[in-house]
């Protein structure tokens, strides 16, 4: 057993043989659905400046970065998500847009640990960047489900558009600099009651009635159709029209790529993070109440790449690994991947442990998993030992059979023993 002493520090985690195996076979779905859209990958560093990343990540974001200096006093900080780095890399590059990159990768933000939410996580990411088309909001959507949809995962994908939100806010007379906070409230009207909302609000500088009026219109739900129509009959204004227009041809895209049956509009979904300029979106699993956050999330950020230095326009969406294994562990379709080696070489006696090792690069060259006794124990107890780590096939090398180029193979499942010959293992 492990000591207690030696823990990992608060909200990180260690990764065993079993999980890890889980989470490779879930990286290479995702990497095949990642190549069916042409997405390429790449990784941005783990450490960045710090000002690269408080450049636009919001008041939130910026409390959580894990901040250090290095020994030559440089202001330095972990990566918080892939998107920043992303946008520095495109933003110092000239690959031919629109540039689609991927990147699965682990991230770290100092909040508070809970369920489904840690300090070191993984991501599944994908941006497109230099396209301001509709369609790459709606493929980085079709992306998502069909992740989703690759692991069985009942799920529903909440759309809204922050710049329907922000032209409600307008409209309703929330003054352009309150903008931003009434965006950070709004983000969290899922986690708050209405009256702590509308205190918060109130903090924010921001009246209650105005606040009540956005938090009444935003309050909608449900197909594209009736959200833009009821959103439409509350608040007038030409803003509000080409948000409607937009989040509309945006369902005629997700209906071509054959996802719109996932997606539904919910306005109160704003994101969290500041750069967000338009179209959002967040996935939830609808069949488990127990996992209330989000499975992936992303939206449009057209002036992020600017702040690094090259305009253009981009969006994106990332999946929390971990979240997506919850889901999957707790509807049992967490893929099941076998630890266990197809052999295992087992001695009669240790002065027979060449043979055994000659034995067992043989069959490493011929592609199979193989372990070979390594603790000097009796057979019996090697034999036990095989089927505790679930081998497949235990090769057994005796004295008697050596001698006539032999060896016994035991398939462990049926407990049927062969003699064969080395040379035709
Ligand atoms: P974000 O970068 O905040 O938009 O998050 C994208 C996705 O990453 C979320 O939908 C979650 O699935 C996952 N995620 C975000 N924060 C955490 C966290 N602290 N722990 C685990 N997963 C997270």
């Amino acid at each position: 057993m492990a000591s207690d002493k030696f823990q990992p520090p608060k909200g990180m985690k260690d990764i065993y043989p079993e999980e890890m195996a889980a989470r490779q076979a879930i990286f290479s779905t995702i990497r095949e659905i990642m190549k069916r859209y042409s997405f390429k990958e790449v990784e941005p560093t783990k450490i960045e400046s710090f000002e690269t990343l408080a450049a636009k990540s919001g008041e939130e974001i910026e409390k959580e970065i894990y901040a250090f200096e290095d020994k030559a006093g440089r202001k330095l900080g972990l990566r918080f998500d892939l998107t920043v780095g992303m946008a520095r890399m495109v933003a110092g590059s000239a690959y031919p847009t629109p540039v689609r990159w991927f990147c699965i990768a682990d991230m770290f933000r100092y909040e508070a640990p809970q369920k489904g939410r840690y300090r070191a996580f993984w991501q599944w990411d994908a941006e497109i960047f230099g396209s301001a088309s509709v369609y790459a909001d709606a493929e980085c959507i079709a992306l998502g489900c069909d992740v989703l949809k690759a692991f069985d995962v009942d799920f529903e994908v909440r759309v809204s558009s922050r710049k329907l939100v922000q032209a409600v806010m307008e409209a309703v007379g929330i003054e352009r600099d309150k903008i931003l906070d009434a965006f950070r409230c709004i983000d969290k009207l899922q986690k708050m009651k209405r009256e702590e909302l509308l205190d918060e609000f109130e903090r924010r500088g921001i009246m209650r009635e105005k606040a009540e009026d956005l938090l009444d219109a935003l309050d909608l739900k449900g197909e594209f159709e009736d959200v833009v129509e009821a959103v439409k009959s509350r608040v007038q204004s030409k803003d509000v029209n080409s948000a409607c227009d937009e989040l509309l041809q945006l369902r005629d895209a997700l209906e071509a790529l054959r996802v719109l049956e996932n997606c539904v509009v919910d306005l109160s979904i704003v994101r969290g993070l500041d750069y967000y300029t338009g179209i959002v979106f967040e996935a939830y699993a609808t069949n488990r109440k127990a996992l209330g956050s989000a499975i992936f999330g992303g939206g449009r950020y057209d002036e992020l790449v600017g702040i690094y230095g090259k305009d253009m326009p981009a969006v994106g969406l990332a999946g929390g690994v971990e979240r997506l294994m919850e889901v999957l562990k707790a509807e049992g379709k967490l893929p099941e991947v076998s630890t266990s080696p197809d052999y295992f070489i087992a001695f009669v006696t240790p002065q027979l442990m060449d043979v055994c090792a000659s034995i067992a690069s043989k069959l490493r060259g011929k592609g199979y998993a193989v372990e070979m006794e390594l603790m000097d124990r009796s057979l019996s107890k090697q034999l036990k030992h095989a089927n505790r780590i679930g081998a497949r096939y235990v090769v057994i090398v005796g004295p008697d059979e050596v001698k006539e180029g032999k060896v016994k193979v035991r398939d462990m499942e049926s407990g049927e023993e062969k003699l064969v010959k080395v040379d035709e293992l």
